[in-house]
């Protein structure tokens, strides 16, 4: 469990001799318990200080590495079991289903769909993490030959899917490194697929039907000799998959069965509906799950649920933002209408990509209000009039156009009066509240407005 500062504090020196840089050792104890700062800043830390916090330190979920350079997916290390206490640190990899009996065709097809699923959002690109190879056909050289294509279309790393334990080794041991994880061990086959995963070096997913024979499971795979393990506790009704993975990780984080120190894993069965399975991709992608595989996929899904884990997995401490300063959106000329946003990453590509949609060139003044957005950044104080008219004034853009007029977020409204007090012969003009209705403000306010 977690220390708090009070209980740091009590095994620092408190002689308050700020070599640590820190003013005293309760501010310290605060820093080393918000994890924002090293122990080894103290020299006259005691040992018992080093073991306590060593000890504390210590992700109570196991780092899970899956693949190799480029496309190395890092699994576990989570500490929280809301992201607003901290963050999440590693999302949830989306694995989808490339069945073996598919023909040639549809197989060539589907692998190189998933791995050309690629999306930019707020700045960021957005895709799909692996593919499962899934062992229909129950042969080994159809399995194996497969697996080989796979690997020869795509550098995803590949999750080997199969109730046989040699079939998964025979594919592993063929495409060496490409291969990420082994799946489909249970308590009849964990010898075996421990001994593949030990001697192929790769990460194993157990499988039970209840948490009991889960926590039975890693019990052998470790006496086995397998480190690196994934936990997949079944799927039955939605419910059970929220109950599962949120008691995997609560359990986990209380530190109270060290046998649920792991990813989970959650796989959803083939034929299931396309909606249902969207929903329980989103329960596991919200709640906890390391891995999703989605046996049967549709293309429909891939961006909702990109987007979704991108929104949970943005650290709450850090939101996504741009720069702030003058952005040119289009051909923009002296001419060209002046909107003022925030610099939270979302809104600035939302209004950007709505100013191209409207087919006039406009300029973008990005005032740096800590990556909030509108309405977030004015209740803080982040986005008043007197600010926004500064930062205005003072970014240059008077240069740039030959009016004096300037479109404010239609949300804040009310910064209109005190924007123009600290803009001298600037009109501030009341824009839409949604970027979407930017094309018609252009049509409806802005290019009468220039007649
Ligand atoms: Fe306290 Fe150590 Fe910091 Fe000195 S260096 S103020 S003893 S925490």
């Amino acid at each position: 469990m977690a220390l708090t500062g009070i209980q740091i504090y009590k095994l620092l020196p408190q002689t308050n001799c700020k070599e640590c840089g820190y003013p005293t050792c309760l501010a310290f104890a605060m820093k080393l318990a918000a994890k924002q700062v090293s122990l080894e800043l103290c020299p006259y830390a005691s040992e018992e200080a080093e073991t306590a916090l060593g000890a504390a330190s210590v992700p109570p979920i196991r780092k899970v590495v899956i693949g190799y350079h480029e496309q190395k997916i890092e699994l576990g290390e989570e500490v929280v079991l809301f992201r607003h206490e901290k963050t999440f640190y590693h999302p949830t990899a989306l694995a989808l289903g490339v069945p073996d009996d598919f023909s040639d065709d549809d197989f060539d097809r589907a692998v190189k769909t998933i791995t050309g699923a690629s999306y930019e959002r707020a700045g960021e690109t957005i895709t799909i993490n692996m593919l499962a190879l899934m062992d229909r056909s129950n042969e080994t050289a159809v399995y194996v030959e497969r697996a080989k294509r796979a690997v020869e279309l795509s550098p995803l790393p590949l999750v080997l899917v199969s109730d046989d334990p040699d079939r998964a080794g025979a594919a592993a041991e063929v495409i060496g490194n490409h291969a990420g994880l082994l799946c489909g061990a249970t308590a009849e086959s964990v010898t075996a697929f421990a001994r593949i995963a030990k001697s192929q070096k790769l990460p194993l997913v157990l499988r039970a039907p209840d948490l009991e024979a889960l926590g039975s499971l890693v019990e052998s795979a470790r006496s086995a000799g397998v480190e690196d393990i994934l936990i997949d506790p079944g799927f039955s009704a939605q419910a059970d998959v929220l109950r599962h993975h949120t008691l995997i990780r609560r359990i986990a984080l209380d530190r109270v069965g060290k046998e649920f120190g792991y990813p989970s894993f959650l796989s959803i069965p083939p034929q299931t509906d396309p909606r249902e399975a969207a929903l329980i991709a989103s329960l596991g992608i919200s709640k906890y799950a390391g891995v999703v595989l989605i046996s049967d996929w549709r293309t429909w899904q891939f961006l909702p649920l990109l987007t979704l884990r991108q929104n949970i997995y943005t650290d709450p401490q850090k939101p996504l933002q741009v720069d702030g300063g003058i952005y040119p959106v289009g051909e923009a000329n002296e001419k060209s209408p002046v909107y003022v946003t925030t610099n939270f990453s979302l809104t600035y590509f939302m209004v950007s990509t709505e100013i191209d949609g409207s087919g006039q060139p406009a300029w973008l003044v990005i005032v740096d209000a800590e990556g909030m957005s509108v309405l977030t950044a004015w209740s803080a104080g982040k986005f008043g009039g007197e600010l926004v008219g500064k930062f205005v004034r003072e970014s240059g853009i008077a240069e740039k156009v030959s009016h004096r007029k300037v479109i404010i977020p239609g949300y804040v409204a009310v910064i209109q009066g005190e924007m123009e007090d600290a803009l001298p012969g600037w009109e501030v003009i009341v824009g839409p509240q949604e970027a979407a209705d930017i094309p018609a403000f252009v049509k409806d306010v802005w290019l009468p407005m220039k007649k």
